[in-house]
């Protein structure tokens, strides 16, 4: 028998905290001296400051942004987030199945599955794929059943409060 199975980890919900405790996941197998790959699918224009801060662990840990970033749900997705969503997917693919990496994160996979921009089958097919021993973690709100089904550990993020909805601005730190 090789290494142990690789979980699947789903990180959902409409609260606050999926892509922090994605972070905190990396932090923990990094110290384990594990190798931690985070693609993130769908972000805010702001410079987010785990990229920075991740910089000083490289190449344990490796951040990477695909896609454009910010997509605009007025107008829909545009040929740059679909390419982009797609590439995204063929890194992950890569790296899933190539082992390389002990944690593989794909951060919003989830909302770019639910915009459209990839199919729920099509990221089921690239975790399902991965080398023995590597875990998954997937964020993103509404993870549909197909994800869920497949997934070892689901947890759901509820917003209780959330300043957003009194006025407050992201925070930087905080929010990004
Ligand atoms: P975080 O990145 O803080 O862990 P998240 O990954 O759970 O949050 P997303 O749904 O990815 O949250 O939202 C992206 C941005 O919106 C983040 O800056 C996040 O802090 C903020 N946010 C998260 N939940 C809420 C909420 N309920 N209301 C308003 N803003 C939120
Ligand atoms: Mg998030």
């Amino acid at each position: 028998m090789s290494a142990r199975a690789g979980l699947v980890i789903v990180n959902t919900g409409d609260g606050k905290g999926k892509t922090t405790a994605a972070l905190g996941a990396a932090m923990r197998a990094a110290g384990h001296g594990r190798r931690v790959l985070m693609l993130q699918f769908i972000k805010g224009e702001w410079e987010s400051g785990e990229h920075d801060a991740v910089h000083k662990l490289e190449p344990r840990v490796q951040i990477r942004r695909v896609g454009k970033g910010f997509l605009d749900p007025a107008t829909g997705p545009t040929k740059e987030d679909m390419s982009g969503a797609r590439e995204g997917l063929e890194q992950a693919a890569g790296a899933l199945s190539e082992g390389t990496c002990e944690l593989v994160i794909l951060d919003e996979i989830i909302n770019a599955v639910n915009y459209g921009l990839l199919s729920v089958e099509e990221v089921v097919e690239a975790v399902r794929s991965r080398r023995p021993g590597v875990d998954v973690i997937l964020t993103g709100r509404d993870a549909p059943a197909q994800i869920i089904e497949m997934a070892d550990t689901v947890t759901e993020f509820k917003e209780v409060k959330h300043p957003f909805t009194e006025g407050v601005k992201a925070r930087k730190g905080i929010e990004f």
